[in-house]
């Protein structure tokens, strides 16, 4: 028993906790969770929690079934939203095989192996989200077969009175209470949609906290009878959901993509690592956006990107530099706009990392960045400059995936074939399905 796991039994006991919730994801970013009386956690810490892996997506086979899940007593956290008795708290797992490996099939260790990577290069790896949803009156959908959203206001609009306004202040205290910093909020520009913006941390924490953002999130609009959704275009005239995300490598104390007086202040190693991530894109976008409807947010307009760029200050870009002050070095940082709020954030932070990673170690060239709306090109133009689209559909993106030696490497060969078989699953059941637009087009004509 080490010193943390010593902490977190004393805590369990002082604190009266009833229930000790051990929480891992499947390979699509679902959150997993077994609850455990507190007398079984120094056991779970000792040997893991068994647990019949094979029915987790994308886990185990059946005839490998068995696995272990085994807390990581850093990830100790008191739920808030349970109430004062009869506490409930949480723990992250590592998964394990039978003979206490990690497993391979993880997605958490997929992270973490990425980051050990990044270490050995000597960096490390700071990352902070802005996470956009939408809150709507409930999971139902209104008689025009669309979602109803809680109000009609857009971006920054102060809502007096408004649903969102209370409810942002009341999730924002309970993500403070679970240990998670926030930025900043704000309405966003669809009807309904809301950002709240994660102060920056090591980029597993990070995971660790977008997973424990959506969870509170969804509990916060139920108390407050709405129903809040990460999926990434639920209106076809209104913006998608994306989860923009800003990057930093640090070398010990310094910020290794400032350099004083270069273009823009990058330094060489960033140029390198937004350069990977440019070249690597199409491959590892089926991870940043996993769902058939992920690539109705990429193409539907609404500030998401389309194409491959890079661009100071420029909305259209897939990535982009933030302003900072010259003398804040330390926050020198890009962000990366692609990804959307219902990726795996422990598979899309890897690729995201492993693409820079790699243009590091390969010494990429980054090419010409975009001053232009990227948008307002013509196709020609676009294609003159290098601005290459995304993937179109998620079968497009899958199959971009399928030939990467790089996605593969870091997703390890498992989580690399469940992943994939996941997805071609989706694209099959979306490609056989006859849609509401078809049969307003077609039927009463046809
Ligand atoms: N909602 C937009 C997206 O899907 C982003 C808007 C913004 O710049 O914050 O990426
Ligand atoms: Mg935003
Ligand atoms: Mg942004």
């Amino acid at each position: 028993m080490n010193r943390q796991q010593e902490f977190v039994l004393r805590t369990i006991e002082e604190r009266d906790v009833r229930f000790v919730r051990l929480w891992f994801t499947d390979v699509v970013g679902s959150l997993k969770s077994v609850a455990l009386a507190p007398a079984e956690v120094e056991g779970a810490f000792e040997e893991g929690l068994g647990f019949d892996g094979s029915s987790i997506e994308g886990l185990a086979r059946v005839f490998e079934s068995d696995m272990l899940a085994q807390p990581d007593p850093s990830t100790f956290q008191i739920l808030p939203w349970r109430g004062d008795k009869e506490q409930t708290s949480r723990m992250f797992c590592d998964i394990l095989t039978p003979d206490g490996q990690p497993s391979a099939a993880d997605p958490r260790s997929v992270l973490k192996r990425t980051l050990a990577k990044a270490a050995d290069m000597g960096f490390t790896c700071y990352t902070h989200p802005e996470i956009e949803f939408y809150l709507l009156k409930s999971a139902e959908l209104g008689a025009d077969g669309r979602p109803i959203p809680v109000d009609q206001a857009g971006y920054f609009d102060h809502v007096p009175g408004g649903v969102a306004q209370d409810f942002r202040r009341t999730a924002v205290a309970m993500l403070e209470s679970v240990g998670i910093s926030v930025e900043f909020s704000h309405h966003e520009g669809g009807p309904g949609q809301n950002e709240i913006d994660l102060r920056y941390a090591d980029a597993l924490q990070t995971a660790d906290n977008i997973m424990t953002f959506r969870t509170v999130i969804k509990e916060v609009a139920l108390t407050q009878d709405s129903y809040a959704t990460f999926m990434p275009k639920p209106f076809s005239d209104h913006p998608g959901s994306g989860m923009h995300t800003h990057f930093s490598l640090f070398e010990g104390d310094s910020n290794a993509f400032f350099e004083a007086g270069a273009e823009f202040q990058l330094s060489k190693t960033a140029r390198q690592f937004i350069a990977g991530i440019l070249r690597h894109a199409p491959e590892f976008t089926a991870v940043t956006n996993q769902f058939v409807n992920s690539y109705k947010r990429l193409w539907g307009g609404g500030e998401a990107p389309s194409y491959i760029s890079w661009g100071h200050n420029n909305r259209s870009a897939l990535v982009r530099i933030p302003l900072y002050k010259p003398n804040k070095g330390q926050s020198a940082r890009i962000e990366y706009r692609g990804i959307d709020s219902a990726a795996n954030p422990y598979l899309a932070y890897a690729v995201l990392l492993g693409a820079g990673l790699k243009g590091i170690e390969e010494g990429y060239e980054l090419p010409l960045g975009a001053e232009d709306d990227v948008w307002s090109l013509t196709a020609a133009e676009r294609r003159a400059m290098g601005h290459d689209p995304l993937p179109a559909s998620l079968h497009d993106a899958v199959r971009a995936m399928e030939d990467s030696e790089l996605v593969a490497e870091i997703l390890g060969e498992q989580v690399f074939e469940n992943f994939l078989r996941n997805k071609r699953a989706e694209w099959h059941d979306y490609r056989i399905e006859v849609t509401p637009y078809e049969l307003r087009r077609n039927l009463g004509i046809l």
